[in-house]
């Protein structure tokens, strides 16, 4: 088993609270609120990551923990990105990863109209305005961070003349981009989101839920606090990026008539090494098709880790373990798959499986015999059972585990050697045989008639090797991975990024029958080698097996190493 990494990296957010728990038990003990009301807004254009796990771990964990319940809420304000296919996608991970919104399931283009009629309400009020700045202006007049803004020439319009534009902005009247409703708040504020934001674009996209009705569309910074309170929602909690927007988020909800004011929480976005948690940056792997798509068991998204085999618990137990902090870092990579190996040993099915074949015959064994020996399914969890496991004359073992001369402290076979064929007998290599090209294709080897399962009369047998009998073998593709980038820190270039050794695939494995009855989204541990899952391309011909780790912890160690 796994060493259990040191106390720094495994806060449990239960025993110590985090500031964000601090809040709302202090909210909740004052009687600010009956109760919680949280939720998780994905914008629908992408499939969702690890990052996103960590945002849903969040909030459905604060809702089920005090009480309240967790909105599952599409921000879908952009509609030249969004799409059915991500709208799908994320409920189908967001379920995967053990959470459930219903009946609470809501669409930011749900409240277009409201969202318009308080932009009306703003208008009126003298603080929002129509302007007919070009989009280059808009940007020039807003000054930069150390010089102050200047105010649009149409900053002064009446409100009678706003309102009459912005209606014309909302039933087409205006070019795409030819004018934009601003917030009047500050051109010289020194938070530049407050230098008169805009509130609604002219875009003549087709939206996927409102079709062609509208062709103006706010933006987040205003749909989102404004779909807040129409939820009732009481703490909205996001990443740090939008600390700066907090105070526009208030404006927003100070100057319209809505009577829920929820406050915004910023906590610190997960990073993970060797990856990326950008969709923008993911999209652009699966358009050049670097990897075969949003699922593809490199990708740090949920649908490629459930595809790699990664179990929701271990997912759960990491996003729970790094805990909600304010300060940005960056994880380590194997951080997650400690807990993802920490899962797969309690449920993985063992299996022997060999990668890359080396055929021994063993002479003393009769021809036609076969014997069945009896292996564990999972020592872990007695309750798994049996399986059956064939041994006969010919078989298959790892080229790997073979060395004509053993060096020192090689402890597999080598001519003259003796090693113990799991759940099976002891058998000693006599000699090789080679093919023209001087390559190794078979070991001649003897076995122990009296070496099964039995403890050796003085011989020390150190080596235990994984076998898979040849006329019962079936033939497997086995797929390693290894991290998606080459470094541990993105340099933002994709191709210099790419890691073109992410994926080997094994076409030659074999694997003992017992593996005919995977199925996807089973766990299994071949031995020795790692923890695979079956792949959805699998054939009943040629069953796909993703490796979803290997068997070592090198985080772990490391860990234990710098806290000795
Ligand atoms: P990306 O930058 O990958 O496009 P995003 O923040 O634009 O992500 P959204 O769909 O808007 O994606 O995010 C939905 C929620 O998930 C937001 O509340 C956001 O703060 C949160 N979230 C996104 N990325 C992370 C992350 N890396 N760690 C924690 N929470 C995240
Ligand atoms: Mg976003």
């Amino acid at each position: 088993m796994d060493a259990v990494p040191s106390q720094t990296a495994t806060q449990s957010p239960e025993t110590s609270l985090d500031f964000i728990r601090e809040i709302i038990e202090a909210d909740l003990a004052a009687g600010k609120h009956a109760q919680i009301v949280v939720r998780f807004p994905p914008e629908p254009n992408g499939y969702l990551h690890i990052g996103h796990g960590k945002a849903i771990c969040l909030n459905f964990r604060l809702a089920e923990q005090y009480g309240g319940r967790c909105h599952l809420r599409f921000d879908d304000t952009n509609p030249a990105k969004e799409e059915v296919e991500f709208v799908e996608s994320i409920q189908d991970d967001v379920r995967w990863l053990g959470f459930e919104w219903e009946p609470h399931l809501y669409f930011a283009s749900d409240y277009f109209e409201k969202l318009y009629e308080y932009a009306i309400e703003l208008i009126h009020k003298g603080l929002a305005y129509v302007d007919s700045l070009s989009q280059e202006d808009v940007r020039e007049y807003r000054g930069t961070p150390t010089t102050p803004g200047r105010n649009s020439p149409y900053r002064d319009r009446s409100v009678t003349e706003n309102l009459e534009l912005f209606k014309q902005m909302r039933s087409g009247a205006f070019a795409d981009g030819a004018c934009v409703l601003r917030a009047k708040i500050d051109m010289a504020s020194p938070n530049l989101l407050l230098r008169d934001p805009v509130l609604y674009r002219i875009k003549r996209a087709h939206h996927v839920r409102t079709a062609d009705t509208w062709c103006i569309y706010p933006m987040y910074d205003y749909a989102h606090p404004i779909s807040d309170a129409l939820e009732g929602i009481t703490h909205s909690i996001c990443t740090l990026e939008y600390e700066d927007h907090r105070p526009l988020y208030d404006w927003v909800l100070d100057n319209i008539s809505i009577d829920c004011h929820p406050r915004q929480i910023e906590f610190a976005r997960l990073n993970l090494t060797y990856t990326v948690m950008s969709k923008r940056f993911l999209r652009q792997l699966v358009d050049a098709k670097l990897v075969t798509g949003w699922d593809d068991p490199r990708m740090p998204t949920l649908a490629g880790m459930r595809r790699r085999g990664y179990p929701p618990a271990a997912i759960r137990a990491f996003c729970q373990a790094i805990g909600v902090t304010k300060a940005n870092s960056v994880c380590d990579f194997g951080q997650l798959e400690y807990y993802i190996r920490q899962e797969l040993n309690q449920k993985a099915t063992r299996r022997m499986v060999v990668l890359d074949p080396i055929k021994v015959v063993i002479e003393n064994y009769p021809e036609d015999e076969v014997e069945w020996f009896i292996g564990d399914n999972n020592p872990e969890n007695p309750a798994d059972g049996t399986r059956e496991i064939p041994f006969s004359r010919t078989l298959y073992i790892e080229r790997d585990d073979f060395r004509e001369v053993a060096p020192k402290k090689f402890f597999r076979l080598s001519v003259g050697s003796e090693v113990r064929l799991k759940h099976a007998y002891c058998i000693t290599c006599r000699e090789v045989v080679k093919d023209e090209a001087g390559e190794i294709i078979e070991l001649r080897c003897v076995y122990d008639p009296h070496s099964r399962g039995q403890t050796l009369d003085g011989r020390v047998v150190k080596g235990t090797l994984h076998w898979v009998s040849a006329a019962h073998a079936v033939p497997i593709e086995a797929r390693i991975y290894d991290h998606l980038l080459r470094q541990p820190v993105s340099t933002g270039d994709l191709h210099a990024d790419f890691n073109p050794e992410s994926l080997k695939v094994l076409h030659a494995a074999l694997a003992e029958p017992a593996i005919a009855y995977a199925g996807v989204g089973d766990a299994f541990q071949f031995l020795r080698i790692g923890y695979f899952t079956p792949d959805p391309d699998s054939t009943p011909q040629k069953p796909v097996f993703n490796r979803s780790a290997t068997l070592k912890d090198t985080w772990a160690k490391l860990e234990k190493r710098l806290n000795q």
